[in-house]
C-alpha cells in the first residue's frame, strides 16, 4: 500500500475489524466475516465483521437504551451541542487519515476527499450542532380557551443505511441532524466501504458521545441491512442508495410504520443554451461526469445541447475527457480514480454495450482502462455517447463516468425532453440570460435546479430528490432538523 500514515495501517491491523454496538467494538455474535477491497489494485484491504439479524437487534437495544438513560436526549442542547462540535474539530484534526481511509476505500483521488469529503461532514456536524441551539423547542398555541403549546422532543432510534459512493461525507449528511436533535441512531454502511464510517464510530467514543447513542453495525445489504429496515424497534429510517432497495426498505418501514426518508438515484440533465462561453461549460460538465469515477447520484449524464453550438462543445469536452489523468486514488496527479468495483466496472461497461446495441453512437469511446502499476483496479475511461432520447443510456442510472448527448432548438421542447425521465434528484441549466435561465429552472421538476453549474452543495441549501430520486424531506437544509424532531401537543381547558 502507498505511503500510508502509521495511524491508517494501524486502524487497518485487526482482523477482522470490529462494529461499535453499545460503546463495545465487537466481533459478529456469528462470527461471519467480509472482505473490503482496494478498487485501485484489487487488493483485500481489511476483514471486516458482518453483523446480521442478531447484532441489529443487539445495536437497536443499545441505541433504545443510550436514548432513555444515557443522558443524549435530555440533557441541555448547548452541552450536545459542545459534543457535536469536538467531534467536528476531531473529524478536522484526522482529516489526513480520514481521506487516506476514503481514497483507499472508494478509490477516490485522494485530494478530492481531503478538499471536499472530510471538511464537509466536519462542516455538517458544526452547522445542525449550532442549529439546534437556535431552534426553539416550545411554541405557544394561540386556540381561544386553550392554554396550549408545543413541545419538540427527539424521536427515539433512528436507522441509517448509506452507499459506497460518499461514505464519510453521507454518514455526516444523515446522523448530525438525527444527533444534534437528541436522537440515537444505527448506522449500516456499504458493505463495499465500510471502513470511513468505522474510524467516524472511534472520533465519536474519542469526542465523548456517550455508549450507544452511535451503534454502527457492518455487514452485508440482504442481511444487515433487511434486519434493520424491518426492526420494529426504529423511530426513524433513514436510506441512501438505489431505487430498487429502496423500494423494499420503504415496504419493510411501511409495514411497521416507520417513516422513512429516501435519497435516490438519478438521470441528471443540463442544458446548454447557445448564449454560453461553450469551452467553459464543457469543461465544467466534463468535470462534473467524472468526479468520483462519475458514481454521483446528482450528476449530470445528459447533456442537452442548442443545436448551434453542439459540435464545438462535443470538439472541447471530448478533448478535455480525453485528456483526463486516469489513476490510482493516492497519487496527485489523478483525476479519475477507479469504480469502486468489479461489479460496478461490469455495470458501467454493460451500460455501453446495450447503449450501441440499441443505437446510440460513441463520441468518446470510453471502456476498460488499464493503469500501469495497478492491472488488477477496477478503471474506466469517460464516454461520450450520443443517440435517440429513448436509449437505454440515455433514461437508466449508469453510475459511470458516462454522459449521453442531445441537441435542442425550442425551450419548451427541452424542458419537456429533460421532464420526460423517471428520476428527479437534479438538473442544471446553462445560459447567460438569467430571466431565460431562472425560467428553466423552475420548469425542470426536480428537486435541485441549478443555474450555470451543477453539483452545489451547501449547509443551508436542502438537497433532496422527487419521483424515482427519492422522497420525505432530504438532506442539508434547516428543515432536515425538524425531521428529527417530533411535535407534541400539550393542551388545558381554560376556566
Ligand atoms: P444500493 O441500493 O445497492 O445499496 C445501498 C445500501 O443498501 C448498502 O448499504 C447496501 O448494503 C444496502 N442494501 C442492499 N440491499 C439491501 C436490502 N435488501 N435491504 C436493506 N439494505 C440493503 O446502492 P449502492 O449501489 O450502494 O449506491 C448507488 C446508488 O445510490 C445509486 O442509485 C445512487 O444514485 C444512489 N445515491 C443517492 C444519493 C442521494 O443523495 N440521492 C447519494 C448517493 C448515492
Amino acid at each position: 500500500m502507498p505511503n500510508l500514515n502509521p495511524e491508517v495501517t494501524k486502524f487497518l491491523s485487526p482482523q477482522p475489524l470490529p462494529m461499535y454496538i453499545g460503546g463495545r467494538w465487537t466481533k459478529a455474535i456469528s462470527g461471519a466475516t467480509f472482505e473490503t477491497r482496494d478498487p485501485g489494485n484489487g487488493t483485500i484491504l481489511a476483514r471486516v465483521a458482518a453483523g446480521d439479524v442478531a447484532d441489529v437487534e443487539a445495536a437497536v437495544v443499545a441505541a433504545q437504551e443510550a436514548f432513555q438513560k444515557s443522558g443524549w436526549a435530555t440533557m441541555p442542547v448547548n452541552d450536545r451541542a459542545v459534543i457535536l462540535h469536538r467531534l467536528a474539530d476531531l473529524i478536522t484534526k484526522h482529516q489526513e487519515i480520514l481521506s487516506q481511509i476514503e481514497s483507499l476505500d472508494v478509490g477516490k483521488p485522494r485530494g478530492q476527499a481531503a478538499a471536499f469529503d472530510v471538511p464537509h461532514a466536519a462542516q455538517t456536524f458544526r452547522y445542525y450542532a449550532d442549529l439546534a441551539v437556535h431552534t426553539r423547542r416550545r411554541e405557544p398555541i394561540a386556540v381561544s380557551g386553550f392554554d396550549a403549546h408545543t413541545v419538540r422532543v427527539p424521536y427515539g432510534v433512528c436507522g441509517f443505511i448509506f452507499p459506497w459512493n460518499f461514505p464519510f461525507l453521507l454518514v455526516g449528511w444523515g446522523v448530525a441532524p438525527a444527533l444534534a436533535a437528541g436522537n440515537t441512531v444505527v448506522i449500516k454502511p456499504a458493505e463495499d466501504t465500510p471502513l470511513s464510517t468505522l474510524y467516524f464510530a472511534k472520533l465519536a467514543e474519542e469526542a465523548g458521545v456517550p455508549p450507544g447513542v452511535i451503534n454502527v453495525v457492518t455487514g452485508l445489504g440482504e442481511t444487515a441491512g433487511t434486519a434493520l429496515s424491518r426492526h420494529p424497534g426504529l423511530k426513524r429510517m433513514s436510506f441512501t442508495g438505489s431505487p430498487e432497495v429502496g423500494r423494499l426498505i420503504a415496504e419493510a418501514c411501511g409495514r411497521n410504520l416507520v417513516p422513512v426518508k429516501l435519497e435516490l438515484g438519478g438521470k441528471g440533465a443540463a442544458v446548454i443554451f447557445d448564449d454560453v462561453n461553450v469551452d467553459a461549460v464543457a469543461e465544467a460538465l466534463a468535470g462534473a461526469v467524472t468526479l468520483n469515477a462519475g458514481q454521483v447520484c446528482c450528476t449530470a449524464t445528459r447533456w442537452l445541447v442548442h443545436e448551434k453550438i453542439r459540435d464545438k462543445f462535443v470538439e472541447k469536452a471530448t478533448a478535455t475527457l480525453g485528456a483526463m489523468k486516469i489513476g490510482y486514488g493516492a497519487d496527485a496527479d489523478t483525476n479519475i480514480g477507479p469504480v469502486v468495483s468489479e461489479k460496478q466496472r461490469a455495470r458501467v461497461l454493460g451500460y455501453l454495450d446495450k447503449g450501441v446495441k440499441a443505437g446510440a453512437r460513441l463520441l468518446l469511446a470510453g471502456g476498460r482502462a488499464e493503469v500501469k502499476g495497478h492491472e488488477q483496479g477496477y478503471y474506466v475511461k469517460p464516454a461520450l455517447m450520443t443517440g435517440d432520447p429513448g436509449n437505454v443510456c440515455a433514461r437508466e442510472e449508469i453510475f459511470g463516468p458516462v454522459a449521453y448527448v442531445m441537441t435542442f432548438n425550442d425551450e419548451d421542447k427541452v424542458v419537456e425532453l429533460v421532464n420526460s425521465s423517471s428520476y428527479g434528484l437534479a438538473n442544471s441549466v446553462w445560459s447567460n440570460n438569467l430571466d431565460r435561465a431562472n425560467r428553466v429552472a423552475e420548469q425542470m421538476v426536480a428537486g435541485n435546479s441549478w443555474i450555470n453549474a451543477h453539483n452545489l452543495f451547501a449547509h443551508g441549501l436542502p438537497y433532496a430528490g422527487c419521483n424515482l430520486s427519492g422522497c420525505g424531506g432530504g438532506v442539508l437544509g434547516p428543515e432536515t432538523l425538524s425531521d428529527y424532531l417530533r411535535n407534541q401537543t400539550v393542551a388545558r381547558p381554560l376556566g
